[in-house]
């Protein structure tokens, strides 16, 4: 069994099967990238997966635990972790406030039986871990909102691991960066993969044949073909539908 598994997940949005009969798993230790063109239903799935709108049918299951009927919370706690591209960030706030935040919101009863002062110090102490985990160390007194966006990106990432998940939701990191900021995310994300799953929507190709070991590729809500990086490369049938040649 797989460590998180999707099954037949449908929705229709009217008339239109967004996501119709999707099937995908992802094992321990690996990156599965979901592939395809504008309005495939990739967003769909992730807010699916997440639990921001309920399927019409199918299961989403997470280390043995059936997340389908739980509310979004419940399935970070759980162990699922997206990032909101930016969305979540407090842009007003230093990058230290952003992640001290985050590292309450998740900290649960662990913190119960301390002190103010050590509560606040183990508070600090994850702050500065996730801050170096995504390279902010340097950064922590920056207004979010003013950082570059690689940075903020990189921020959202964190956020993201406050939640310590076993599997990471990422729904285009590279969207909207340059070659160099790509490459940056690319390795944080290589290396994210040595600590939990991570399934990834990307448009930049040259990221997700670098990175996944798995990619399903998406055409009108439907799963066209899975495989690895050589079977999709090579397969005619996904060069004719999404890479254009
Ligand atoms: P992708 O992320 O692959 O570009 P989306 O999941 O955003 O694709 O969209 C899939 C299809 O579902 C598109 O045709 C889109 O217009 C439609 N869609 C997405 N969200 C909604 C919604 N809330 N209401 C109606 N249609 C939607
Ligand atoms: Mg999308």
């Amino acid at each position: 069994m797989s460590l998180f598994e999707v099954e037949g997940l449908r929705k229709n949005f009217g008339a239109l099967r967004a996501t119709d009969d999707v099937s995908l798993s992802v094992d321990a230790g690996q990156i599965h990238a979901l592939i395809g063109p504008n309005g495939a239903g990739k967003s769909t799935l992730v807010n699916l997966i997440s639990g921001l709108i309920a399927p019409d049918a199918g299961r989403v299951r997470l280390d043995g635990v059936d997340l389908t009927p739980l509310p979004m919370h419940a399935r970070v706690r759980a162990g699922l972790s997206r990032c909101f591209q930016i969305t979540s960030i407090f842009r007003q706030s230093t990058v230290m406030e952003n992640l001290l935040l985050a590292a309450q919101a998740h900290a649960g009863s662990s913190l119960r039986f301390l002190g103010e002062r050590n509560r606040e110090a183990a508070l600090r102490a994850t702050a500065d871990e996730l801050a170096a985990r995504v390279g902010l160390s340097q950064a922590l007194d920056r207004i979010a909102g003013t950082l570059p966006h690689g940075a903020q990106r990189q921020l959202d990432v964190a956020l993201a691991l406050a939640a310590r998940p076993k599997l990471l939701l990422l729904d285009e990191p590279m969207a909207g960066m340059g070659p160099e900021d790509s490459q940056q995310m690319t390795a944080l994300i290589h290396e994210l993969k040595r600590d939990m799953a991570i399934l990834l929507i990307e448009h930049d190709m040259k990221a997700v044949f670098e990175l996944a070991d798995r990619i399903s590729v998406l055409v009108y809500g439907r799963v066209l073909v899975a495989g690895s990086v050589e079977e999709i490369r090579g397969n005619p049938q996904v060069q004719a539908v999404y890479l254009g040649t």
